[in-house]
């Protein structure tokens, strides 16, 4: 099964692939290089097209984990993912709430967005697809 390969060296630390994966198989912070956890990626390709340098490739990567417990994982994840965003929404719905300063609460509504963004973006079918196939994800 392919899985995702960060080439650490050219990672300029930007985080764009870290909110892109739905199973959080990405670890990293701001400005420092980032890793893929290998058992945890399912190999969906949501982290390339976001990398500004190109830096992620999808690798060959044997695993003696089945489809089905590999599918099964991603679920959780998934979920897990989705309700720590949808905390994330509720969180900065109450601070734009609790803020005053006009300018602060513009700051908090962009956040607030790009939350329910990510939030609303979790197609589990289309995610679960290259593991349940095998084959990759069409682009259509
Ligand atoms: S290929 Fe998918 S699961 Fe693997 S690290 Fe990239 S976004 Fe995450
Ligand atoms: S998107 Fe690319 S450059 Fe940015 S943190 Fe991920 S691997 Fe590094």
């Amino acid at each position: 099964m392919q899985k995702a390969y960060i080439r650490e060296e050219e990672c300029v630390g930007c985080t764009a692939c870290l909110s892109a994966c739905p199973v959080d198989a990405i670890i990293g912070s701001l400005s420092f290089m980032h890793s893929v956890i290998v058992d945890e990626c399912i190999g969906c390709q949501l982290c390339i097209a976001p990398c500004p340098v190109d830096c992620i490739e999808l690798i060959e990567s044997s695993s003696s984990t089945s489809k089905e417990q590999m599918a099964a994982n991603a679920k959780i994840r998934i979920h897990a993912r989705k309700e720590r965003l949808q905390h994330e929404v509720k969180t900065l719905e109450q601070i734009n709430k609790a803020v005053h300063h006009k300018e602060k609460q513009s700051h908090v509504a962009a956040a607030l967005q790009r939350a329910k963004a990510k939030y609303e973006s979790n197609d589990y079918q289309q995610i679960i697809h290259p593991i349940t196939t095998s084959e990759p994800k069409s682009k259509d």
